[in-house]
């Protein structure tokens, strides 16, 4: 459905690019996850899909359509909920709404109709007369998200939409988000949370440094990672054994190690690993051999934790 074809990006000020040879096909009828830590380049993706950038190389199109065609055939094709709050604080819940779907060129009946779905989606009828400044953290998202389905888009382009949320709120939010697709809606969906990642995308594309690191189904992300031991340690890897398993410590005392010298399992490894860790009297506190999140795939990727 979208297909992101070579293409990068440079912001005037920057030495480097934000984006570089991103070439992504994105499909319709899902929710689509683009999972990079801060300064990924996540943003600028989303930006220059919603149109308020221009790639400086490459190509992008919707259905085989430039962007820039589809938006002047239907401008409420593509919604943007971006990650800071876009609606006017002082303004009441319905009457933000009320604005933005006049500003899409909703008129009458349609208008009304669309504020009462968009509001019954977000769940935000008990406060509709309430003003924007004083929703909590999580009712602002909603109506953040409430925004941008006004016009009911074919592609909805989601910026960390979950940031700065209570654990009751968030789970609201993704259960809503993982519902578009079947009303239609495609999602694009970025975030640096892999656990939400995880659980509504059913593609990704793991980003880093304005690059694409790996792309496709979960499942292929999740199955294509190396054979990886994760070990849970009473005393810190010895320095040889690390250098031997190209150990990445994910937290203190906890490491991810690949089979020696490029093998491909752990085959006779792993005995041999075990013994020297007996031996240099370091306790093993827990193991875990082959499971896989995508935590530990970006950490592989870029040997770097998303969080970092
Ligand atoms: P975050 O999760 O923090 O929002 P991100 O993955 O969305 O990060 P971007 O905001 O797209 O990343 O930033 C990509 C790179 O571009 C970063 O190195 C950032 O510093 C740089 N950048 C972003 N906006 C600008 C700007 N207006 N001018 C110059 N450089 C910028």
């Amino acid at each position: 459905m979208l297909s992101i074809d070579s293409v990068s990006y440079r912001y005037r000020s920057a030495a480097t690019p934000a984006l570089q040879g991103v070439s992504l096909n994105i499909p319709a009828g899902g929710v689509y996850g683009l999972l990079g830590p801060n300064g990924a380049g996540k943003t600028t993706l989303i930006s220059l899909l919603a149109g308020l950038l221009s790639a400086t190389d490459g190509r992008i199109t919707l259905r085989d359509q430039p962007l820039a065609a589809v938006r002047a055939a239907n401008p409420r094709a593509i919604a943007l909920v971006p990650q800071d709050y876009a609606f006017y604080p002082m303004l009441s819940v319905g009457e933000n709404l009320r604005f933005f779907a006049g500003v899409l060129g909703l008129k009458g009946k349609e208008l009304h109709s669309q504020c009462a779905a968009a509001i019954a989606f977000a769940r935000l009828e008990q406060v509709t007369d309430k003003r924007a400044e004083q929703l909590s953290g999580g009712l602002r998202r909603r109506l953040n998200l409430a925004i941008g389905l006004l016009g009911r888009p074919q592609l909805l382009l989601l910026d960390e939409p979950t940031v700065g949320v209570d654990p009751q709120s968030r789970h609201f939010l993704l259960d809503s988000i993982a519902a578009l697709p079947a009303a239609g809606t495609t999602v694009i969906y970025t975030s640096h949370y892999m656990e939400e990642v995880e659980a509504i995308c059913q593609q990704i594309a793991i980003i880093d440094q304005g690059s694409v690191l790996a792309a496709g189904s979960l499942a292929d992300i999740l199955r294509s990672a190396e054979p990886l031991l994760e070990l849970h340690l009473a005393q810190p890897l010895p320095d040889a054994l690390a250098s031997r398993h190209q150990a990445v410590a994910t937290t203190p005392l906890h490491y991810l190690l690949k089979p020696p010298h490029g093998n491909a399992s752990w085959a006779g490894a792993l005995p041999r690993l075990l013994d020297e860790l007996a031996m240099a009297g370091c306790e093993v506190l827990d193991l875990n051999l082959g499971q896989h999140d995508l935590e530990q795939v970006f950490m592989r990727l870029t040997k770097r934790s998303l969080r970092d």
